[in-house]
This record gives structure tokens, C-alpha cells and sequence, in this order.
């Protein structure tokens, strides 16, 4: 899936246009205080690059869940102040996208300037894709830009009815990164290629292990997950969180899979998660009832790391245990430092979803792995091999 991506334009053919970008400032908000700009700052590479080639901005985002309604609570002002810092120019800000004062103010921006429209999820026009809320957003840019990966896989006016009244409609750098890593982790994967998944449920992600499993050399599964396999393999879970009504699943994808998946040798396993409640190590055959796994055992944790650091491409997605709950986060430590390793050996190693991308903070590594993806389930359909609405939409390269 090969798109046209913002370099490729060149830069004199930008010169005064308005540019309508696409960006996820899904920013978490305590009261209007931005707690975490990443989103906001993951951008700039590409808000500066249009600045720079004197196009004029004009910014869509969604945040939150105000479902078609303005609700203050989910208003994108707080980001403006945030923006400004990082730009070093003022912002304005759009109250309606639909009015005809946003389509004059865009039209009076000078170069370089920016625009800010409110919270696009403030009209049901936007996630029903409706094309006249569409039409409105495009009047307000003369070329579309999605930079906003997190949000590609729906279809809404934002993210790709709005490109369809617009050309040229391009990734803008941070989509052309979750694009060529993403993309170049299927397409042509240097091996041995391995996945690592893990996580709640495995409900969530069967998609995703039936899709890699005929393209990696190995599967290695992890946290809860693992327990719905140990039971398709008749072994005792104990009180572990577990999916019985997959269990059927579990067993054709163990039969389907079987030189491929990688269970757990063991599990780390107590009887809550309180503090400081007994925890101890057990073989996956010796987990007593009344008790639950929360990690993948010492074993394991060697085991897979030993895996990862000899592969040539990772995807890891999903914590190994309750990592949020030490000690229960050896085992997601342990594989964060092995991809961190493998990356330093040369591989090309891809962490997908919040959760996992959160573990590879806490460890320390995010510089280390060759690329965090900004997507939840945009990255989850995208290896699920499910052609995304807001690429799809984009020029081909
Ligand atoms: P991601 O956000 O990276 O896609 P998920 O949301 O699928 O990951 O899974 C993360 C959650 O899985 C974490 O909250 C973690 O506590 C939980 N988890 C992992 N292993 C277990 C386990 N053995 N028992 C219960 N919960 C688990
Ligand atoms: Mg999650």
C-alpha cells in the first residue's frame, strides 16, 4: 500500500495554499490542562514542514467521545496555548467549521499561520461520514493532509469524506512512518520474523493472531490470553482471567498453529493482586486452583527473550502480564529489553497498542525500538491486513 506522502509534493506548488491537516490531538485533559502533549509534539515534523514551504494550516481533530454534541468538557481550546508554545505563533481557533466566518478566516490566513477547528466529533456529521459535513470541511483547505494514523481505520467526514472533495491527499510524516514500518513489516519482513502478543483478552486480537500466523516464523503469546490456550489444552487455570466461550477457538488456532504458537513454559501466579500478596513461580501444569496467573514465569521471560533478540523483525503487541501491578512486570520488562537488544542486533522491531506502547516507557526503551506505533486499533487492522478507510482515501505514490 504504497501512498503519496508529503515530500513528494515538493515544496513550491505549497506556497500560500491552505493546507487541511488531519492530526489526533486526542490529548489526555485534566480540567483544560494538557497533561500529555506526545500527540501535539509528534506532529510538528510535519506543521513545520508545511510552515516552512509557506502553506497556511488549518488543523481537524477529534478528542474524546462528545458523540455529536458540543460538550464543553471535550472543547480542543486547551490545545491551542500548547500549540502556540510549540510553533511559536499564535493559533486561531474555528467555533463552527460549518460557518461562514471559518471559511473566511481560513481564507484570510496568512502564510505560515494556523487554524485550529473545534473538536470535529462535536457534529454527527462527522462519524456518520455524512458528505455535506465533509463538503464543509474541505472548504476550508485547498489540499488534504492525514497525519492522524490512530483515527485511519474509520471512515469518518475527518478522516476520509473530507479527502474525497480534496487533491492532493497525502500522509503526512507520522502516517508515512506507522506506513513504512507497519507496512514494511508484511510486506517484505527480514527473518526470522516473530510476533509477540499478549494482553486481556484474546478475544480482541484473534484477528490479528489468524493474519500473522501464515506470515511470521513464530507467535509468541503472553498474558491472559495464554490462560484461554491452557485451557483448550486442559490444563487447570485456577482463578485466571480467562474467555471460556473462546476456548473452541483457542483449539483450532493451537491445532492451525501448532509449529508456530509459543505458549508460556510457565506462569508467575498468586491468589490476588494485592500488594505484597504471595507470588511465586509455577511449571503452566502445576497453576493450583485459587490462584491466577499475572505473568509469564522466569522461564519464560528467558525463553522469549532468548527468541527475540535472534529474530529479525518484532510486532509485539500486549503486555505479558499485569504490568501495571509489580512484581507482575517482569515479564513485559523482559520482553521490552529483548526487543531494545534485537533492535541493536539490526532487526527492525514494531510495538503496537497503548498498553504495550505504555510497558516500553516504563522500561525504558522507547528510544530503542525502531517504532512505536501511534495507533490502537488502527494498528490492530492494519497487521489484521484490513485496508484502512483514511489511507485507502489518499493519492497512490
Ligand atoms: P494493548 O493496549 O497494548 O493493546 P491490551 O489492552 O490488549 O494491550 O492489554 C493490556 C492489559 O492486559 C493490561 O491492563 C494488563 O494488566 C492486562 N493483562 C495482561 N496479562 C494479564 C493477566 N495475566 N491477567 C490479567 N490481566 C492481564
Ligand atoms: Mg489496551
Amino acid at each position: 500500500m504504497h501512498k503519496r506522502t508529503l515530500d513528494a509534493l515538493g515544496g513550491a506548488p505549497l506556497e500560500g495554499l491552505r493546507a487541511l491537516v488531519r492530526v489526533d490531538f486526542n490529548v489526555p485533559l485534566e480540567g483544560s490542562e494538557v497533561t500529555d502533549d506526545t500527540r501535539i509534539r509528534a506532529v510538528l515534523p510535519t506543521l513545520r514542514w508545511l510552515r516552512g514551504h509557506g502553506a497556511r494550516i488549518i488543523l481537524l481533530s477529534h478528542l474524546g467521545r462528545p458523540k455529536g454534541k458540543k460538550d464543553p468538557a471535550f472543547t480542543l481550546r486547551p490545545v491551542v496555548a500548547v500549540l502556540e508554545t510549540h510553533l511559536g505563533v499564535p493559533v486561531t481557533f474555528l467555533d463552527d467549521p460549518r460557518s461562514e466566518d471559518a471559511l473566511k478566516t481560513s481564507r484570510r490566513l496568512k502564510r505560515g499561520e494556523v487554524a485550529m477547528v473545534e473538536n470535529t466529533r462535536f457534529w454527527p456529521g462527522e462519524e456518520a461520514n455524512d458528505a455535506a459535513f465533509a463538503k464543509s470541511l474541505a472548504a476550508l483547505g485547498d489540499l488534504y493532509i492525514n497525519d492522524a494514523f490512530g483515527s485511519a481505520h474509520r471512515a469518518h467526514a475527518s478522516t476520509e469524506g473530507v479527502a474525497r472533495h480534496l487533491r492532493p491527499a497525502v500522509a503526512g510524516f507520522l502516517m508515512a512512518k506507522e506506513l513504512e514500518y507497519l507496512g514494511g513489516a508484511l510486506a517484505t519482513p527480514a527473518r526470522p520474523f516473530l510476533a509477540v502478543i499478549g494482553g486481556a483478552k484474546i478475544s480482541g486480537k484473534i484477528d490479528v493472531l489468524e493474519a500473522l500466523l501464515p506470515r511470521v516464523d513464530g507467535i509468541l503469546v503472553g498474558g491472559a490470553m495464554a490462560c484461554t490456550f491452557f485451557l483448550a489444552m486442559g490444563l487447570e487455570v485456577g482463578t485466571s482471567l480467562v474467555e471460556p466461550d473462546r476456548v473452541d477457538l483457542a483449539r483450532a488456532l493451537l491445532t492451525r498453529g501448532a509449529d508456530k504458537l509459543v505458549l508460556p513454559d510457565g506462569a508467575t501466579i498468586a491468589q490476588t493482586l494485592e500488594t505484597g500478596a504471595p507470588a511465586r513461580d509455577v511449571k503452566r501444569d502445576a497453576i493450583e486452583p485459587g490462584w491466577a496467573m499475572y505473568d509469564i514465569d522466569a522461564v519464560t521471560q528467558e525463553h522469549f527473550a532468548a527468541r527475540i533478540r535472534e529474530a529479525k523483525t518484532v510486532v509485539w503487541n500486549g503486555p505479558m502480564g499485569v504490568f501495571e501491578k509489580p512484581p507482575f512486570d517482569k515479564g513485559t520488562i523482559a520482553v521490552a529489553r529483548a526487543m531494545a537488544d534485537a533492535t541493536q542486533n539490526g532487526a527492525t522491531t514494531i510495538v503496537g497498542g497503548g498498553d504495550s506502547a505504555a510497558a516500553v516507557v516504563a522500561a525504558g526503551v522507547e528510544d530503542r525500538v525502531s517504532h512505536v506505533s501511534t495507533g490502537g486499533g488502527a494498528t490492530l487492522e492494519f497487521l489484521e491486513g484490513k485496508d484502512l478507510p483514511g489511507v485507502t482515501v489518499l493519492d497512490d505514490a
